[in-house]
């Protein structure tokens, strides 16, 4: 960045400060990864000068010859990728595109059941304080209280007393395998749409440590840049056709429009939602698909989930309870209320001052509030990214137990951040 170094060292300087720190502490947000210098490096491209509104062959603006080939080819990959029947690559982020689903299959005031943001859900998936409670309604269903998991019975008992129009699986805290068939089943019996939001494992999905949601699943949405390893972004994919397509009383073209579920959603994403898109993030996700499409990133993800499974186990052989006793997945929802209830913020601070970045999060039936959480949310997407392996699992899982169990000791945390330091250089990235 030595153009940016020399006209402006203000910027320079802070994005230079996060680079360090990205190098320097062990980051286990389960929501965030390093991305390939490939990447970077198409998202900072000539791209994010273009205009492009509409879609490829059919734009509102000249000079798109280029643009054109890079988003059919992003499409391409990311059908190869996920076995998806339509593509939408635009949506901004995660949460216009969820907007945009929403937008194209609903009515006002339909009802949405997803799962409640305090067990795990995400605010778009129904939360009061989102457009999705506002503008729709919610029912949202809960986990098990005892397990932490998902109880099928119990989802599919309210979405018969409920009678949903949508029915959202997928979240941002639950460590354990979601069964999307039966998702979708439960959706069909009650005349709903299945959605899964896979934003947080989709590049466990793409590397087969996941079951997919295809191809039954009506509507899947996904971010690009958590387990996938991509630019900031998301897409939506979905069927052709809509299944519960009304109509009554239609025309023969009325009734084409009205099953063609594709150009539903494409119509909400643009021009019901959004402008132009990100080219440049387009081009980027492109090249996250063909990162992603190498045998390299299967092997990527199981290594994900077995990092995750070593972590949680060396958690709680150290006397560490974690929500539903383990993971599946990427992620691991640490329980502090045995330790105190509402210590989420401070075990999370303690972590950092020992150089492992973490969030606190809720768990399930919480003590506290969301603002005073119990609980620490920790994932292994970056540090397996960085080449770590189930060894170095077991030394950040005693730190972290030993952080848990003595978040005041000083000398601990700075003898720790020695260490966590040291595994940061031995397995350097950037
Ligand atoms: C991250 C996430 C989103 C939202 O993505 P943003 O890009 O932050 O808007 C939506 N749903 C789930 C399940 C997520 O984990």
């Amino acid at each position: 960045m030595l153009e940016l170094k020399d006209s402006d060292s203000a910027v320079y300087s802070l994005v230079q400060g996060e680079l360090e720190r990205q190098k320097d502490v062990l980051n286990m947000i389960p929501s965030e990864n390093y991305v390939s210098k490939a990447v970077l490096e198409a998202t900072g491209s000539v791209l994010c000068n273009k205009y492009s509104e509409g879609y490829a062959k059919r734009r509102y603006y000249q000079g798109n010859q280029w643009i054109d080939e890079i988003e059919l080819l992003a499409i391409e990959r990311a059908k190869k990728l996920f076995g998806a029947e339509h593509v939408n690559l635009q949506p901004y982020s995660g949460s216009p595109a969820n907007a945009a689903i929403y937008f194209a299959l609903l009515k006002l005031g339909d009802k949405i059941m997803g799962m409640r943001l305090d067990m795990g859900g995400h605010l778009t998936h129904g939360h009061t304080v989102n457009f999705s409670s506002r503008f729709y309604k919610s029912s949202p269903y809960t986990v098990d209280r005892e397990t932490g998991m998902l109880d099928m019975d119990a989802v599919r008992k309210l979405a018969e007393t409920e009678k949903p129009q949508i029915i959202v699986s997928g979240y941002t805290a639950y460590p354990r395998t979601i069964p999307f068939k039966e998702f979708h089943e439960i959706s069909e019996s009650v005349g709903a749409y299945s959605m899964a939001d896979i934003s947080h494992i989709a590049g466990l999905v793409a590397g087969g440590a996941h079951p997919s949601p295809f191809p039954f699943t009506d509507v899947v949405m996904t971010t690009t840049h958590k387990t996938l390893r991509g630019p900031r972004g998301a897409m939506i994919m979905c069927r052709k056709n809509d299944r519960l397509a009304r109509t009554e009383g239609l025309d023969e073209k009325e009734t084409e429009k009205a099953k063609d579920m594709a150009g539903k959603i494409d119509r909400a994403v643009f021009p019901g939602l959004q402008g132009g898109p990100h080219d440049n993030v387009t081009a980027a996700k492109a090249v996250a698909f063909g990162e992603a499409l190498k045998p390299e990133f299967k092997v990527y993800a199981h290594q994900i989930v077995a990092n995750a499974k070593a972590l949680a186990k060396t958690l709680m052989d150290n006397n560490v309870k974690l929500v539903s006793d383990g993971t599946d997945n990427h992620l691991i929802l640490i329980d502090l209320t045995p330790i105190g209830i509402g210590l989420g913020k401070k075990i999370a601070v303690a972590l950092e001052e020992a150089g492992i970045c973490t969030n606190a999060n809720t768990v399930p039936y919480d003590q506290s509030t969301p603002f005073k959480p119990s609980g620490v949310r920790i994932g292994t997407p970056i540090l397996t990214t960085r080449g770590m392996k189930e060894t170095e699992m077991k030394l950040v899982g005693e730190w972290i137990a030993k952080v848990i169990h003595s978040p005041d000791d000083a000398a601990l945390k700075a003898k720790i951040r020695g260490e966590t330091k040291e595994l940061c250089n031995k397995f350097a990235f950037y």
